[in-house]
């Protein structure tokens, strides 16, 4: 995972850019915080390859960990995606799944980078009905973390004592294939969010894995 100096140089000058702006540069003509600002969002909420979004990740030593989704337990996804679509400019094409295997409902979408999941039960006493029922309100349930490699993040979470909670849609505990990558959950939570690592495919993997549905 290298990435040229170069690039690396000019998105840190664009960052230190923005953040040497004093009010009165902002009152300069010549200055332009629009679209200082917006070299700033293109650098960071772009989509690109993983190996470019060290700006992202050397801020907090993630060692090129990400966002993969956050997903929300929610009792009526087409109602909460309804809010998103309507203060926040989410495309009314948003999808709406039906999972049989694990029987929630999932509104998916994107927010910049981050995969926003909105998942209801369509049964209840399950996943995210229990869930919301236990604290009485809705929320977010757990953040989803691409690794580059499960395995060595597992081992690195356990020899701090992490320990692995079993999925609750596949009854697996540690890595094992999802739709979109393996995964793993621990059953520390983390600010009282459960945390759950994705190596996420490639696409050749994604090709290999294609029949692994409806989690
Ligand atoms: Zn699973």
């Amino acid at each position: 995972m290298t990435k040229s100096k170069s690039t690396k140089d000019d998105l840190d000058a664009k960052v230190n850019d923005f953040l040497s702006l004093t009010e009165a540069d902002f009152k300069d003509a010549k200055r332009d915080p629009q679209a200082s600002y917006k070299s700033i969002a293109d650098a960071r909420f772009t989509k690109r390859p993983l190996d470019e979004l060290t700006i992202k990740t050397e801020k907090t030593n993630m060692d090129g960990r990400y966002i993969k989704h956050m997903a929300f337990a929610v009792k009526d996804a087409k109602a909460a995606l309804k809010t998103y679509q309507d203060y926040l400019g989410v495309a009314q094409d948003a999808e709406v799944h039906d999972y049989e295997k694990s029987r929630n409902r999932v509104a998916i979408f994107n927010v910049g980078d981050v995969e926003y999941q909105l998942c209801q039960s369509l049964d209840e006493g399950g996943r995210f009905d229990t869930w919301i029922k236990d604290r009485g309100y809705e929320g977010l349930h757990h953040i989803c973390y691409a690794v580059p490699n499960i395995d060595e993040a597992l081992e690195e979470a356990q020899a701090k004592g992490a320990t692995l909670k079993e999925c609750a849609a596949c009854k697996v505990k540690g890595s094992h294939v999802h739709p979109e990558g393996w995964v793993a959950f621990l059953d520390q939570e983390a600010g009282g969010i459960e945390l759950e690592l994705m190596q996420v495919y490639t696409p050749e993997e994604l090709e290999e894995y294609k029949s692994v549905k409806g989690i």
